[in-house]
């Protein structure tokens, strides 16, 4: 039967007949001793140490000056659109496939995307699509660009890199600064990809990483903003905690702000899942590489890496035929404890988003009715 050979291979890649996750966390390194810490300190909340650590330690990575630790990647994205200018009645340019969050993001500061086309080569938002709608839309005034069309300012622009491909950055950013419009990468799924050379998150104005349960490395719930502008740092920081204006005991809070700081707890976590990141790569390049090999040998399209780029091969994908193959093989692999999913569906197909503007959305419709994810845990 059709999918059979790729069951056993990926059963006995992770060693299992049981259910194999589409990615599992896995804590082999100094985890339960940070977290115990927390509690032995009793600060587990929302002072402590590994607070500050953790946003060092991303600052490092992403190769950022600032890095603020919040609740989780969505709380994140909502405080860098803010950061960014995004306000109530502006418009946001993003792509329709995507995770829900990015979207509800911008709405979340009272603006409305703009769906846009993929690139096909790497799923996330295509400069080409966003150069040709701001073409025929943008409009440049003294206080920003307008579309001439709804009279909105479009006040930011969120690629997306898909499962931890990169979009094509630098044309990226080349058309977002002659039209000066502020991006922020969605970089939630992206911890360890890069651009040539260069960390994803750190090109746009901000960037925001998710350490979800079911990312690359876990807090169990968080996020963090990452960001080379001094000030959008301190301001995030201030943004994220209340907006508590320092002082021994009186209670003054200078603006409206949010309670997203992440907990000591959820640092002292990912601190010690950070100090794992290298390894975890790693192993999980060496599994794409073993897919690549076996899918091969199946005639099955697996996405790889492209030129310039270094994917961190967190959710791996296959692209099948056709809508058919892809149900036909959804079907058999989950009946069989193989975890696989579909990528999301668009954006505007939901109910709260089925208004928005898109355009001929070309390459996200092809893909949606193509592209699974199969187990990609690290395997140790
Ligand atoms: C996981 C994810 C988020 C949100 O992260 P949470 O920490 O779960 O809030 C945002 N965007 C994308 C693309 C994601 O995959």
């Amino acid at each position: 039967m059709a999918f059979q050979e790729t069951i056993k291979f990926i059963q006995d890649k992770f060693k299992s007949k049981d259910f194999i996750p589409l990615h599992a966390p896995v804590f082999i390194g100094n985890e339960r001793k940070y977290v115990m810490d927390t509690l032995d300190s009793t600060f587990v909340s929302s002072v402590g140490a590994y607070v500050d650590l953790a946003e060092k330690i991303m600052a490092e990575i992403s190769q950022t000056k600032k890095a603020v630790a919040v609740v989780n990647g969505t709380s994140g994205l909502q405080i860098a659109l803010q950061l960014a200018g995004v306000n109530t009645g502006d418009e946001v340019i993003t792509q329709a496939l995507t995770f829900v969050a990015t979207a509800n993001a911008i709405r979340y500061n009272g603006a409305e995307p703009i769906f846009l086309d993929v690139d096909y080569e790497t799923m996330g938002l295509s400069p080409k699509a966003v150069s040709e709608f701001l073409d025929e839309f943008g409009e440049k005034r003294e206080s920003g660009t307008f579309n001439k069309k709804t009279g909105k300012k479009i006040s930011a622009c969120v690629p997306m890199h898909t499962f931890g491909f990169p979009v094509h950055l630098d044309e990226l950013i080349k058309v977002c600064s002659a039209w000066k419009i502020p991006v922020v990468e969605d970089a939630a799924e992206s911890l360890g990809s890069f651009y040539n050379g260069q960390h994803t998150g750190s090109f746009g104005q901000l960037g925001v990483f998710s350490f979800n349960g079911n990312k690359i490395v876990t807090s169990g719930g968080g996020g963090m903003i990452v960001t080379n502008i001094e000030d959008f740092g301190k301001l995030g920081k201030h943004l994220t905690t209340t907006a508590k204006v320092p002082h021994a005991y009186e209670f003054y809070h200078d603006q409206l702000g949010y309670n997203f700081r992440m907990p000591n707890l959820n640092a002292a976590l990912i601190c010690a899942q950070l100090e794992q990141l290298d390894r975890f790569l790693i192993n999980k390049r060496k599994l794409a590489d073993a897919y690549s090999e076996f899918f091969k040998t199946q005639s099955l399209a697996f996405r790889q890496e492209l030129e310039n780029t270094k994917a961190n091969y967190w959710l791996m994908c296959l692209e099948l035929e056709n809508l058919e193959e892809r149900n036909a093989f959804l079907k058999v692999t989950n009946e069989a404890n193989t975890m696989t999913r579909p990528i999301w569906q668009l954006m505007y197909r939901l109910p709260m988003y089925q208004d928005c503007f898109r355009d001929d959305q070309k390459n996200a419709e092809y893909l949606e009715e193509r592209i699974v994810n199969i187990p990609s845990s690290v395997i140790l």
